[in-house]
């Protein structure tokens, strides 16, 4: 029988995520984000309530929490903040769950057991200066050489760039490949922060997400241990994608804690301002912003939870993670847009938080697939052009 309540477990996690955003980092938030600063210390903090490595088995050091439990983790940190949850979709969901997929054991024993227990922070670099949404428009290029393979190139847009010390990098191996665009020329490598030649920094121009840490990485002749070739050679776009599945069901789910967030700032500052004789709530126009909330969120939630669920019995979820990314992320930036509407020119102020989640919802609206290029991918679905076929290596489902 299909059952939409919540277990006891769940509801439990998303409380203690809850109470620990609200008490550990929304009262700083605002500050946190005038100042551009990432606060390096909600990640102990993480770690210790187990969500770093929270989908991930207790055998590799995780949480062993099921796919559900993620979405609700990523929900409640974005509900306070976005930068929350991009440590989530990045470390979590785009590296840790790639590397219990397509990692080998000893992969999993040097690199996923230290970042489940958060003692290594990860990342994700597939995006470059010149190449985003056309992925096989990289340019970072990686020959093999004496047991090692050299990397050379650079990633832009990267989240924790400085921060991170492991990265899933993404690179050409093949260099005819290359020249035809051809994706099976692609490899996906693990680097470290400490190999000789690799070099990051922030991106301080950055307008949103800005207590979270953005950035580049460079790779300059940088040698990297042929065991740290992640799948096969030219299995590496397969790779790229298949972290996509996990990243974008944090966006998704997260997108949707930032609409209850606008939500519920907006039902206050409503029931709160006066205009015209009567609190704002009273005119229908706003009451209007107000039902679009609610109905973008509970629709955002239902959309995730269908995923968490595909991915909890073991079924290929591609096209229901990217719809769940593609409506809530739009959604969110609807809300956002009415919430600080809704708060008229105090909206307009960072007194209050409405207008960080004006600019922090646009982020992913772009990354994770712009919404252009879920537009498509929904369409080319419904057409029959698109068809996901299976990969080697599939997500683990959800075993007690
Ligand atoms: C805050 C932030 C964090 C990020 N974190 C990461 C990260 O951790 N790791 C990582 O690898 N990347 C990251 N990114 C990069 C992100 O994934 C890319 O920005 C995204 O894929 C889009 O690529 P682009 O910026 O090059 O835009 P482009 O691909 O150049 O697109 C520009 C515009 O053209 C449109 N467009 C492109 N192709 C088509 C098409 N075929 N049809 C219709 N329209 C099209 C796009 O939709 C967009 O509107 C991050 C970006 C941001 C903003």
């Amino acid at each position: 029988m299909l059952d939409f309540d919540l277990s006891d477990e769940h509801l439990l996690l998303e409380r203690t995520v809850r109470e620990w955003a609200a008490r550990e980092v929304a009262p700083k938030i605002r500050d946190l984000d005038r100042e551009h600063r990432f606060d390096r210390r909600v990640l102990p903090q993480m770690a210790e309530l187990g969500l770093l490595g929270a989908s991930v088995p207790a055998q590799y050091g995780g949480a062993g929490m099921d796919y559900i439990s993620l979405g609700l983790i990523s929900e409640e940190l974005e509900y306070c903040d976005t930068s929350l949850r991009v440590i989530m979709s990045v470390h979590a969901g785009l590296n840790c769950l790639t590397l219990l997929t397509w990692g080998t054991e000893d992969q999993k024993q040097r690199y996923l057991v230290p970042q489940s227990q958060g003692l290594k922070i990860a990342t994700y670099g597939l995006t470059e200066p010149s190449a985003g949404s056309d992925v096989r428009g990289i340019q970072t290029t990686a020959v093999k050489r004496d047991g090692h393979y050299v990397l050379n190139g650079e990633k832009m847009w990267i989240s924790l760039a400085d921060v991170a010390d492991n990265f899933l990098v993404f690179a050409w191996s093949d260099p005819e490949k290359k020249k035809q665009r051809d994706p099976a020329g692609l490899s996906c490598f693990i680097l470290e922060r400490g190999f000789k030649g690799f070099s990051s920094g922030t991106l301080t121009q950055k307008w949103g997400i800005l207590a979270g840490n953005t950035g580049f990485f460079k790779m300059d002749d940088v040698e990297v241990p042929a065991e740290n070739l992640v799948g096969r050679e030219g299995e590496g776009f397969k790779i790229a994608m298949f972290a996509l599945d996990q990243g974008r069901y944090t966006v998704a789910a997260g997108a949707t804690g930032l609409i209850r967030a606008c939500r519920d700032a907006s039902a206050k500052y409503a029931g709160e301002r006066r205009a015209f004789g009567v609190e704002i709530g009273q005119h229908q126009l706003v009451k209007e912003m107000i039902a679009q909330m609610e109905s973008d969120y509970q629709t955002s939630r239902l959309l995730w939870l269908r995923s968490g669920w595909l991915k909890n019995v073991g079924r290929r979820n591609t096209r229901e993670t990217g719809l769940a990314k593609w409506f809530s992320t739009v959604a969110s930036e609807r809300a956002a847009g009415d919430a600080v509407q809704i708060h008229g020119a105090n909206g307009y102020s960072d007194e209050y938080p409405v207008g960080r989640f004006y600019r922090n919802c646009k982020g992913a609206v772009i990354y994770e697939g712009t919404r252009e290029i879920h537009k498509l991918m929904q369409a080319d679905y419904v057409l029959g052009y698109r068809v996901d076929r299976p990969t080697r290596c599939e997500l683990p489902k959800f075993e007690l």
